[in-house]
C-alpha cells in the first residue's frame, strides 16, 4: 500500500510526536511511523514514572555539543513556559520539586496522553508495528516498510539515541544520517552511573546506599547534588551529570564537604589532635560509614598544620578514576549524534539534503539531568514542525 503524505516522522517519542502536533496544526499531512507497540515508552518510564518534562531555568549552558550555539535559536522559540501552558490547558496536576524541574503529580501517561490527544486534534496519523526498511530520495523521500511505503516531500527523523535498547533504541537516526552522507559526532552514553575497577570497588562498594551532597568535576564543569554509592560504583545526580563530560582514563574529583571545613575544629587547642576528633568532626558533615572508611583510606601522616591543610584539601578534592560506565543498558541518554553543523538551528533541515529534518536526542545536543532533555526534544520538534 502506498500513502501519500506531506510529512514523514520515524519514531514516535517526544520529540517526533512535538513535531507532527506543530506540522499537523499547520494543515499538514503527517504520518509517524513507530517501530514499537505503542507510542512514547520512554516518556512513560521518565523521571521514574512521573516525566520531569521541563525546567523552568532552562538555559543553553544546560546542553552539550560539539556546537554549543546551535540550540539556541530552537530553544528561544519554544520555552518552559509555551510547555506548561500546554500542561495547563489539559488540566495536568504538576509541581517543582528541586532546582527548577517540573514533574507530574501523577505520572507521566498524563504527559502522553497529552500528546496523544493533540496528534489526534491535529490529525496526524499514527503507525505503530512498523519497521522502516529502506529510505530513498528521489523527487521526494520514500520510506519502504513491511507491505508499505511511504511518500513525502519532508522526512522528520526523531528515532532517538542508543539508550536502553531494551525498550527498541535503534541506530536507525545515525544510518540514515549516514546514507546522505552526514557528519556525526560519535556517540556516548551519558547520564549513566559510573563503575569503579575492582580494587576501588572492594575499597567502597560495600557501602553501596550511602549518599551524600558532593561537587562532583571533571573538564571543566562541576555540579553540585547528591551522589550514591552503588554496588559497582557510583551513581547519584551528581555523577550522572559528570558522567556526560567523563572521559576514560580521566580522573573524577569530588568534593565530599562542600563548602565546609572538616579540619577548623582540630586547629583550635582545646580539641585533641587525633584520629577520633577528625573522625567525629568528618561524621558530622557524611554518613558515619562513608567518613570512616574515607579516613581509613586517607588518614594524615602526622597531626601538623601542614599535615591538617593536606587532609582538608583531599577532602574536598578526592579523585577517582572510574573504569567505565554502565553502558547504554542504564544511560538515560546518548550525547553526541548527528552533527549540528549539518542541521539548520532554525528548522532542523539538513544543509545537504533539503527536506530532511533531525529533531531530538539523535541530533548532537544532550541536556543536563532535570528536564532539559525533554525540553530539547519538545524545542527541536517544535522548530522542524514549523518548518516542514
Ligand atoms: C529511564 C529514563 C528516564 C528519563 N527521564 C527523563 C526525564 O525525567 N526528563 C527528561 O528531560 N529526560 C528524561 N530522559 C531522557 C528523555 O527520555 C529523552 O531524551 C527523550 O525521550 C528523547 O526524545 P526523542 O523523541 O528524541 O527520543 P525517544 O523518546 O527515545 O523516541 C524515539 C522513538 O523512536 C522509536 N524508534 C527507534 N528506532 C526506530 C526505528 N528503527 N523505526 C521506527 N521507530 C523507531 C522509538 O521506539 C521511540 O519511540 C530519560 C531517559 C531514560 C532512559
Amino acid at each position: 500500500m502506498i500513502h501519500s503524505l506531506d510529512v514523514v516522522i520515524l519514531g514516535g517519542g517526544a520529540a517526533g510526536l512535538m513535531c507532527a502536533i506543530e506540522a499537523g496544526k499547520r494543515g499538514r499531512r503527517v504520518a509517524v511511523l513507530e517501530r514499537a507497540e505503542r507510542l512514547g515508552k520512554k516518556v512513560l518510564i521518565s523521571g521514574g514514572g512521573r516525566c520531569n518534562f521541563t525546567n523552568i531555568h532552562c538555559r543553553p549552558e544546560n546542553f552539550l555539543s560539539a556546537n554549543p550555539h546551535f540550540a539556541k535559536s530552537a530553544l528561544a522559540r519554544y520555552t518552559p513556559a509555551d510547555f506548561i501552558a500546554l500542561v495547563e490547558k489539559y488540566g495536568i496536576p504538576y509541581h517543582e520539586k528541586t532546582l527548577g524541574q517540573l514533574f507530574c503529580d501523577r505520572s507521566a501517561r498524563d504527559i502522553l496522553g497529552m500528546l496523544e490527544s493533540e496528534c489526534n486534534d491535529a490529525q496526524v496519523k499514527i503507525f505503530l508495528n512498523t519497521r522502516v526498511q529502506e529510505v530513498r530520495r528521489s523527487t521526494e523521500f520514500v520510506v519502504y516498510v513491511e507491505g508499505g511505503e511511504f511518500h513525502a516531500p519532508a522526512l522528520v527523523v526523531a528515532t532517538g539515541g542508543l539508550s536502553i535498547p531494551k525498550i527498541g533504541a535503534t541506530a536507525l537516526g545515525y544510518e540514515i544520517a549516514r546514507q546522505f552522507g552526514m557528519k556525526i559526532s560519535e556517540p556516548w552514553p551519558g547520564l549513566v552511573p559510573l563503575v569503579l575497577a575492582d580494587e576501588d570497588r572492594a575499597r567502597y562498594c560495600d557501602l553501596a546506599g550511602v549518599s551524600a551532597e558532593v561537587i562532583a568535576s571533571c573538564n571543566g564543569q562541576q555540579f553540585r547534588e547528591k551522589m550514591l554509592v552503588t554496588h559497582r560504583g557510583l551513581s547519584g545526580p551528581a555523577i550522572l551529570q559528570i558522567s556526560s563530560y567523563w572521559n576514560r582514563p580521566q580522573p573524577i574529583a569530588i568534593d565530599l564537604v562542600p563548602g565546609r571545613e572538616v579540619t577548623a575544629a582540630l586547629r583550635d587547642p582545646k580539641t585533641p589532635r587525633n584520629a577520633a576528633s577528625l573522625r567525629a568532626e568528618l561524621r558530622k558533615l557524611v554518613p558515619n560509614r562513608l567518613a570512616d572508611r574515607w579516613l581509613e583510606l586517607h588518614a594524615p601522616t602526622s597531626w601538623t598544620n601542614q599535615a591538617l591543610a593536606e587532609v582538608e584539601s583531599k577532602v574536598h578534592a578526592w579523585t577517582i578514576t572510574p573504569a567505565g560506565t554502565e553502558g547504554y543498558e542504564k544511560a538515560e541518554v546518548t550525547a553526541g549524534g548527528v552533527d549540528a553543523d549539518e542541521l539548520s538551528a532554525k528548522t532542523m533541515e539538513s544543509h545537504k539534503v533539503p527536506g530532511l529534518f533531525f529533531i531530538g536526542e539523535v541530533v548532537d545536543v544532550t541536556g543536563h539531568l532535570g528536564g532539559f532533555n525533554f525540553q530539547w526534544a519538545w524545542a527541536s520538534g517544535a522548530a522542524a514542525g514549523r518548518a516542514v
